[in-house]
């Protein structure tokens, strides 16, 4: 894995205009750092604003629809991510698959949309506790990403714009992160699996980490083998949260 690690920042459903502000400060200081690549995923009020904010990093979208435009209230296409000019969107995370019923196939129907719009993804997956204490950790997680992953025809393509996060559920916002061993052996399943898609090619697939990554537990998840970068919620929402993060990478 020879790409820049990559931290991207999640807002969630948090913010206002006012963080405008937490993101041209995050966008000076990425200055700083060309080795790492960064982004934002902001709430879609404020996406457009933060890409006129920022010039050094990344802004995407939180999710996506499968179709490119029409009867769907209250949604937002692909299409309309780039159009704005977005560089990615995050598709299945697990708030999502919990909230709103999100199946490892509507995951990948969404992918496929957000290539054909020309957006990066970045394809979220994770045990619950449940999952991990009875010992299918690697079992729901290898299978989330069969079945999530664009495959086929697409895959060419796919390889080189996806990025996969693993978020196990328990340690979302929790404050409880998952033990590097653990993560180590999850990314090498991931990868494992990626390999069985992409061929070579799922070299260039970077698998990130995700759950209460913070500024003092960020190095070593990021030295470990096989983590290209981090996905970050709580501590993405303020630059002086978020900067030291980006430091260890
Ligand atoms: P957290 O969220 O860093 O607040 O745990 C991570 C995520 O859900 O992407």
């Amino acid at each position: 894995m020879s790409q820049r690690p990559y931290i991207v920042g999640n807002w969630k459903m948090n913010g206002s205009r006012v963080m405008l502000a937490e993101a041209r400060a995050i966008d000076r200081a990425a200055q700083r750092y060309p080795d790492v690549e960064i982004a934002l995923a902001p709430p879609f009020p404020f996406l457009g604003p933060v890409r006129e904010a920022v010039s050094a990093i990344g802004v995407g979208g939180q999710d996506c629809h499968t179709a490119a435009k029409g009867a769907h209230t209250g949604d937002v296409s692909a299409a309309m991510l780039a159009d704005i000019g977005s560089d990615f969107v995050i598709l299945g995370h697990s708030e999502r698959r919990r909230d709103h019923g999100e199946t490892d196939a509507l995951v990948r129907a969404k992918a496929e949309a957000a290539l054909a719009a020309g957006l990066s993804i970045i394809i979220c997956v994770g045990e619950t506790l449940e999952e991990r204490d009875a010992g299918k950790a690697e079992a729901v997680v290898s299978s989330q990403v069969e079945g999530s992953v664009p495959a086929g025809e697409v895959a060419a393509v796919a390889a080189g714009r996806l990025a996969l996060a693993y978020e196990p559920v328990w340690a979302i916002g929790t404050g409880r992160v998952a033990a590097v061993e653990d993560v180590v052996a999850m990314h090498a399943a991931v990868g494992a699996r990626l390999a069985a898609i992409f061929g070579e090619d799922a070299d260039k697939v970077r698998i990130l980490y995700g759950g209460s990554v913070n500024g003092e537990n960020a190095a070593g998840l990021l030295a470990a083998a096989g983590v290209g970068g981090a996905l970050v919620g709580g501590a993405s929402l303020t630059a002086d949260a978020f900067l030291p993060i980006v430091a260890a990478a």
